[in-house]
This record gives C-alpha cells, sequence and structure tokens, in this order.
C-alpha cells in the first residue's frame, strides 16, 4: 500500500528556497490591466510614498495610515484609478495596525499567491489598475471569515453625499 504518510517532506526553508525563483516575476508583472501606464506616468501621479506601495507592493508602517481609525459611512476608491474596492460598512477594527474589511466590492479585486518574504500570502491588487492593495488573511473575526488588510495609501474615501 501507498501512504502519504511515508512522505519525506523537504524543511521549510528548502520550499522556499525552491519557490524563490518563481516569485522574481509575479504574474502581475505581466498581466495586462483596462488601466496601464508608464512607471513615469504612475510616478508623476502618485506620491513617492504611493508609488512605492501601490506599484512597487511595498506596506505602510502599521497604524500610521491616515484610514487605520476611520470610520465613517462612505465608500473607498483605489488611489491609483478611482474604482470604488470597499464599503465602509465592510469595514471593522482588527487592531493590526492597517484599514481592514469584510470583504470588497464584488469583483473589484484580483487575488494573487504570494511566497515573498518566506511566506505564503494572498495579495490583493486593483482589478482595474494593478495596484497594490495589501493581502487578505483568513482570520476575519465576521461571519465572511476574511480580513482584507489595505494599505491607507492605496486608497481614497470618499463621504457618503459628496
Ligand atoms: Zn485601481
Amino acid at each position: 500500500m501507498y501512504s502519504t504518510t511515508d512522505l519525506k517532506r523537504p524543511p521549510e526553508k528548502d520550499i522556499v528556497s525552491t519557490l524563490q525563483p518563481l516569485i522574481l516575476f509575479p504574474m502581475s508583472k505581466n498581466k495586462k490591466y483596462p488601466i496601464e501606464k508608464t512607471e513615469e506616468a504612475w510616478k508623476a501621479e502618485l506620491s513617492p510614498e504611493e508609488y512605492k506601495i501601490l506599484r512597487e507592493k511595498g506596506t505602510e508602517f502599521p497604524f500610521t495610515g491616515k484610514y487605520n481609525d476611520h470610520y465613517e459611512e462612505g465608500i473607498y476608491h483605489c488611489k491609483g484609478c478611482g474604482v470604488p474596492l470597499y464599503e465602509s460598512k465592510t469595514k471593522f477594527d482588527s487592531h493590526c495596525g492597517w484599514p481592514s474589511y469584510e470583504q470588497c466590492i464584488e469583483g473589484t479585486l484580483e487575488l494573487i499567491p504570494d511566497h515573498s518574504a518566506g511566506m505564503l500570502r494572498t495579495e490583493i491588487v486593483c482589478a482595474n489598475c494593478g495596484g497594490h492593495q495589501g493581502h487578505v488573511f483568513s482570520d476575519g473575526p465576521t461571519k465572511t471569515g476574511l480580513r482584507y488588510c489595505v494599505n491607507s495609501a492605496s486608497i481614497d474615501f470618499i463621504k457618503k453625499g459628496d
């Protein structure tokens, strides 16, 4: 009988190093989005911090973003292209230091496997412009069980009625 328990798993660090070459060119680098701009155009439009996060997949320091502790009624839009991504009613206080949502507006985000930093995470990017938003985790405390962990620099809030 063939038993899966007989399989020897390589040490964790070997798995990571095996995956490393694959992540040098993440899928989103080759993919075409409805909104495509040159790096120069993005740089001209975004602040240095926004560019680093949206276009170079950076992460802002926790508890520093302007929407971390922000609870007004309205819609959070992509900072890169302006499409609505999250509704205020789906935002919750995760205490993790970044704006957190239990869901996004349907179909507005693309999920990409992210093996960087020695972790297996799921990156979220705007499906319209490819702008990096953050990551989605399955440890959400609400009924969706999800936590969309987003950089404040990746989004723009528009208050209801504005
Ligand atoms: Zn966008």
